[in-house]
């Protein structure tokens, strides 16, 4: 058999930290930046007699994750006790949800993806539970000893568990990349991979070409970035695939991602997995979410990425664009704006995407703090539309407004379109009437090219349009003086 002859079947577990002000269960406060071990109390440090307090904070984060992936959530949900040791974990436990999560169910859209009937995929979730950090053990390179950080220990996670159906390692990063832009469009996460607010661990089975049975799965931990995680997965395919192919069984294994060879390592395997010894936790009763708090959380949710998506489509957005601007709720929102002050949506998306997300990018500047605003722009593409102003004068006013209103951090007086456009004579003119005393001018005073024009040497038409535009300072709307110089030059003298 080849290559071609196996499907790769994914699945993700994707921890998520939360934006609250405290821990997740205690009042500690929770930093990134912090220096080590300051934003510890005495919870985070396990000392006895300390008893967990659940955040409500992160529990309406939750609850607006679940609502936004259409989970079932559960009224009552239960923490549990998850044992194991290690040198970050100062408990010796971990509170995490394990057999009554708060939320099942739900999916996510994949966007860019289609399913087998064409339709944009969906990756449906197993759950999403909430779940406390440990800390960090920092490894000094070339030391015999290993630096603990208690600061992160207790910060308020949710793990969302995928169901095992992702089919490429494109799609997983395409699905991590989604889950990063909702959370972010909630507000609930920074959801940074590199800082670890956002983290990945990808379970990896393949299986023949049209078998519907699932394949021995290995997990894949700690991936980091987008592009390690698909790179990991790929990796990790291409070990199952080899070892299939030699005749060999899959061993259930959790592996580690080698970069600098591009291969996944195995760590140990599934059989000394720990065993967690699972127990109700006895300090904290269950958690009860009523429908009061879940309603008044579904009315403060923003308006959602796969919704924004599909909108822009429906308007006549391009996919990459729709995918683009529904990234980054700003991005959106400035569209939005923008639509909402009347341009029309697939002129705007293209300003946008690429003269104004091209300068900003180039300058490092990010659209919340875009100079020009969504109403500027909503003006300026209405000129062109009116024909007021050629689309190359446009882009002429649109560098003007943008450089002159970014050095001097909003003018006064205020700068438009408008005003440029009047200031530096872009105004286009559209007036037959007016054109054509400037046409017939400029053939007056060239009679000898007249002569040569109707002597077949239409070459010379282009001539005379250039002496107009000098004419016009360039303001000549180029139709409406094309159409004047056929009437004007077809006409006997
Ligand atoms: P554990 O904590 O033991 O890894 P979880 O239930 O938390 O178990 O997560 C299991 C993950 O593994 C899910 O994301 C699921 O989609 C994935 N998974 C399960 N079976 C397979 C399989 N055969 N191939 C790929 N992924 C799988
Ligand atoms: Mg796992």
């Amino acid at each position: 058999m080849s290559v071609a002859d196996y499907e790769p079947v994914i699945g993700l577990e994707v921890h998520c930290q939360l934006e609250t002000a405290s821990k997740m269960f205690s009042a500690c406060p929770v930093g990134l930046l912090a220096p080590p071990n300051t934003l510890v109390d005495a919870y985070t440090l396990g000392l006895p007699g300390t008893l967990p307090v659940p955040n409500a904070r992160a529990v309406h984060h939750g609850i607006a994750l679940a609502l936004a992936c259409g989970c079932q959530l559960h009224e009552r949900s239960r923490f549990a006790r998850k044992h194991y040791f290690y040198p970050d974990l100062p408990k010796g436990y971990q509170i995490t949800q394990a057999h009554e999560p708060y939320a099942t169910g739900g999916s996510l859209e994949v966007p860019g993806f289609r399913d087998a009937e064409g339709r944009p995929k969906r990756v449906p979730l197993v759950r999403i539970h909430f779940e406390e950090d440990a800390g960090k053990n920092v490894h000094v390179p070339g030391e015999d000893h290993s630096l603990i950080d208690y600061g992160r220990a207790g910060a308020p996670l949710l793990e969302i568990v995928s169901e095992p159906t992702i089919g490429s390692p494109e799609e997983a990063a395409a699905y991590l990349r989604e889950l990063r832009t909702l959370v972010r469009t909630l507000g609930i996460s920074q959801a940074n991979m590199e800082e670890g607010t956002l983290r990945c661990d990808a379970n990896v089975s393949v299986r023949r070409r049209g078998s519907t049975a699932l394949g021995v799965r290995c997990e894949i931990k700690n991936l980091n970035s987008f592009r390690f995680l698909a790179q990991a997965i790929a990796a990790e395919i291409r070990r199952q695939i080899d070892l299939l192919e030699q005749g060999q069984v899959i061993e259930s294994v959790t592996l580690s991602y080698d970069v600098e060879r591009d291969r996944t390592r195995v760590m140990r395997s599934k059989e000394d997995a720990a065993d967690y010894r699972y127990l109700p936790e006895p300090d904290l009763p269950p958690l009860w979410i009523s429908s009061e708090w879940i309603d008044r959380v579904r009315s403060e949710l923003p308006p959602l990425p796969a919704a924004r998506r599909a909108g822009y489509l429906a308007q006549g957005i391009s996919e990459d664009d729709a995918v683009l601007l529904a990234s980054e709720p700003a991005l959106g929102d400035y569209l939005d704006r923008t639509l909402a002050a009347g341009a029309p949506a697939k002129k705007a998306s293209n300003w946008l995407t690429v003269e104004l997300l091209g300068k900003l990018n180039a300058d490092g500047i990010g659209i919340e703090r875009s100079p020009v605003t969504p109403e500027a722009l909503a003006e300026l593409i209405a000129m062109v539309e009116a024909d007021e102003v050629s689309g190359r004068a446009a882009k002429a006013i649109f560098a003007s407004l943008y450089g002159e209103l970014r050095e001097s951090e909003g003018s006064t007086p205020p700068l438009t379109p408008r005003t440029i456009a009047e200031r530096d004579g872009h105004r286009q003119v559209s007036d037959a009437g007016v054109l054509e005393a400037a046409v017939r001018e400029v053939l007056a005073g060239h009679p000898e090219q007249v002569q040569q024009f109707r002597a077949g040497k239409t070459k010379v038409r282009g001539f005379f349009v250039g002496q107009v535009m000098k004419k016009t300072r360039g303001q000549a709307n180029p139709q409406v003086l094309g159409e004047l110089l056929d009437r004007l030059l077809g006409e006997d003298d």
